[in-house]
């Protein structure tokens, strides 16, 4: 969710953080800014819209100076315009600040503010805190650093911060809780940011900041104290994230590139933890706490959007696999409503960023109440892989599209590995049934391939619905889930209205929208409940109802009922998520393409949701 660039050295300083902001861009945000020092003074440019319309009014002010901070804004206090656009200034303007996140206590500081005299240009909580360092700085006389570490020791809510002073022109100051930073080493020079997106070109060598830390960067060095004044060393972490990773190498869209990038990013998800020929599986993030999963009264999975569908998946797994309890729950509702938990449950949090507000939140919650805590997250070092007890990364490699594709084939293949593992550990899986799983893992990367090369025929079909209005999902079991992230992915990036089902509970209400102007997407496999969907397929036409089929090669039968079929490789029931959903995805993406959206930044969404 939004962003942060900020760089101190001796390059122009401007052209890299638009270069940073627009590599930030994935994350989603509705204006920018930047602030930097210009003929000895602080100057702010904002604007609502786009890095590039940023980029096209900034440019010809000619900046030439070495030290600066940007910023991508998604409003959450006042609406997005030019003037609520982050940097803001200080009441002298010799101070400006970035923020990312939320302060929660921001209307009473305002408001013992105002009494003083301050006067508010924007709607922002962001504003009030540039406003309440610089009003500690006049009352005690400290140094900025200090009058941060005081203003944040009063602060409530989430943030990660820079501010740039005319006080000190060549130093900056950031802070973090709850919002990631990481800042970024090189040969006399620093980049502050959100991720290592904007960073990597740069430099490999990094320190991430951790929750309730001040880090003060100038030519002396990086100090890095908490908010107890205490100073810590800071511990320098290489980065393995390669830049082709973050660009697109050729695709129009990062999604679609996404989409593609699957034959491999779930054979990294399995990479070292499955052998069919030796019957080899183990994931190695879990060791140390597997006992806990064994011993497990009930594993309770929380995410939400796509990673909420990925645990939807794994309760079928879980429960069929290793006969145990499971429940599903949306991060949100679960941290507020006081669940019941024992110290033998196991929650297993789903995270693709490792930053999501919401889970973090169920995370701590679950932890109080004494739970094991096990993360499924792509992002190597995230909080959420920082908070959990142990955990098993997805390796999916960053994924840039707004709308998730192969990080959630990647969490899917992960929590299945992990119900296969407790399933053998326990018994409950007969020994023709592991081997047929692993072989079935070790085929799919393939077998994705296989769907991929449908695209040109799901194109086509996207063409013919480009302009409905409506969409139905409907699936069964293990396709019920990806029903629903079928749907989702056509409702984030097209902005088509889109419902998903069980296929089953369609003569439940959802049935009387079907006539001949209604798609409905059935996901209708040969597998054991084959006969139920041919059935529900005919209550469709009966309607009229127009019929996408996601069906097993070679079949015969539904191909004769439907209006299109595409078809996908046979294969393990267990397993046949991560194929149904390949052409859900591309599907999704044609329609939004041929509609104009903007595929990789879709309206009003962000990539990682660090509000709640
Ligand atoms: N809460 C701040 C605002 O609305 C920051 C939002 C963000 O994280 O971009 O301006």
């Amino acid at each position: 969710m939004c962003g942060i660039i900020a760089y101190l050295g001796d390059r122009p300083s401007f052209p890299l953080i638009i270069k940073g902001l627009k590599r930030l861009e994935y994350r989603g945000y509705d204006s920018s800014g930047v602030a930097v020092f210009e003929n000895g003074s602080l100057n702010i440019f904002k604007k609502k819209g786009k890095v590039a319309d940023l980029e096209a009014e900034a440019s010809a002010a000619g900046l030439t100076a070495t030290i600066g901070i940007g910023h991508t804004r998604w409003a959450t206090h006042g609406e997005p315009n030019d003037v609520n656009a982050h940097p803001h200034f200080s009441s002298d303007r010799r101070m400006a600040l970035i923020h990312n996140g939320i302060i929660e206590n921001y209307a009473a500081i305002k408001q013992r503010l105002e009494k003083k005299g301050h006067v508010f240009l924007s709607d922002t909580d962001s504003e009030v805190l540039i406003h309440f360092i610089e009003d500690i700085r006049k009352e005690t006389g400290q140094p900025l650093e200090e009058a941060v570490r005081i203003a944040l020791r009063e602060v409530v809510g989430a943030y990660a911060i820079v501010i740039l002073s005319q006080d000190a022109p060549d130093q900056l100051i950031a802070a973090r809780k709850g919002s990631p930073l990481v800042i970024g080493i090189g040969d006399g020079e620093y980049f502050l940011a959100s991720d290592a997106t904007p960073i990597v070109e740069y430099t490999k060598n990094v320190v991430y900041l951790d929750d309730y830390e001040i880090a003060v960067v100038n030519a002396h060095g990086l100090k890095i104290v908490n908010l107890d004044n205490t100073e810590k060393l800071p511990y320098v972490q290489t980065i393995e994230l390669e830049l082709e990773a973050i660009e697109k190498g050729g695709y129009p869209h990062f999604m679609l590139k996404e989409i593609f990038e699957q034959p491999r990013s779930v054979a990294d998800s399995m990479r070292g933890r499955i052998q069919p020929a030796t019957g080899m599986l183990q994931l190695g993030g879990l060791t140390g706490h597997f006992d806990k999963l064994v011993e497990a009264r009930r594993i309770i999975l929380v995410g939400c959007g796509t990673s909420w569908h990925a645990g939807l998946v794994a309760e079928y797994l879980f429960e069929e696999l290793a006969r145990v309890n499971v429940e599903v729950e949306y991060a949100s509702e679960f941290r507020y409503r006081n669940p019941v938990i024992h110290h033998d449950d196991v929650v297993i949090a789903i995270s693709q960023s490792g930053e999501t507000a919401d889970t973090l939140a169920a995370i701590e919650l679950a932890k109080e109440r004494g739970a094991t805590i096990f993360g499924v997250c792509n992002a190597v070092g995230s909080s959420i892989a920082r908070a959990t007890h142990a955990g098993a990364y997805t390796h999916a490699g960053p994924e840039i599209g707004v709308a998730s594709t192969k990080a959630f084939t990647s969490q899917v293949t992960v929590l299945t590995l992990m119900a296969i593992a407790l399933g053998r550990h326990k018994g409950t899986i007969r020994d023709e049934v592991f081997t047929g799983l692993l072989e079935g893992l070790a085929a799919l990367p393939g077998q994705i391939g296989q769907v991929l090369e449908n695209a040109g025929k799901i194109k086509e079909i996207a063409y013919i619905f480009t302009y409905a209005r409506n969409f139905i999902y409907l699936g069964r079991g293990l396709h019920f889930p990806v029903a629903l992230e079928g749907a989702l992915k056509l409702k984030e990036i097209s902005y088509i209205h889109a419902e998903g089902y069980p296929a089953a509970e369609m003569k439940h209400g959802p049935i009387a929208l079907i006539d001949e102007d209604m798609p409905v997407i059935f996901i209708a496999t040969r597998d054991s409940s084959y006969e139920k969907i041919v059935s529900n397929i005919q209550e469709v036409k009966a309607r009229k109802g127009r019929v996408i089929a996601i069906v097993t090669e070679g079949d015969e039968l539904i191909p004769k009922m439907v209006d299109f079929v595409i078809e996908i490789p046979e294969s393990h029931e267990m397993i046949s998520p991560l194929l149904s959903v390949i052409p859900l995805q591309l599907l999704s993406y044609y329609i939004a393409v041929m509609r104009g959206r903007d595929v990789d930044q879709p309206r009003n969404l962000a990539k990682s949701v660090t509000v709640e």
